[in-house]
């Protein structure tokens, strides 16, 4: 099974939160519900964990070093 990711690099965020998590999908929505939670002030709700889940990426998207936000998107 393809492994995905999410990528707070792609999002503005107060603390230019540089954090990449990759593994299988439920893994990744979980983990970053979590940290969503617990660093971004969200707060971990299935409408949360289904935007996450709209926002993964294939883990062959992954860039190293710095990756500049995307405008408009989701915080
Ligand atoms: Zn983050």
């Amino acid at each position: 099974m393809a492994r995905m990711m999410a990528d707070c690099r792609r999002f503005p965020s107060v603390s230019n939160c540089s954090l990449t998590i990759i593994g299988e999908e439920e893994e990744v929505v979980r983990a970053a519900a979590e940290h969503a939670a617990s660093v971004h002030e969200h707060e971990d709700t299935t409408e949360l964990r289904e935007q996450i889940r709209a926002t993964l990426e294939p883990e062959e998207a992954y860039v190293f070093g710095a990756r500049a936000p995307e405008t408009g998107a989701p915080a």
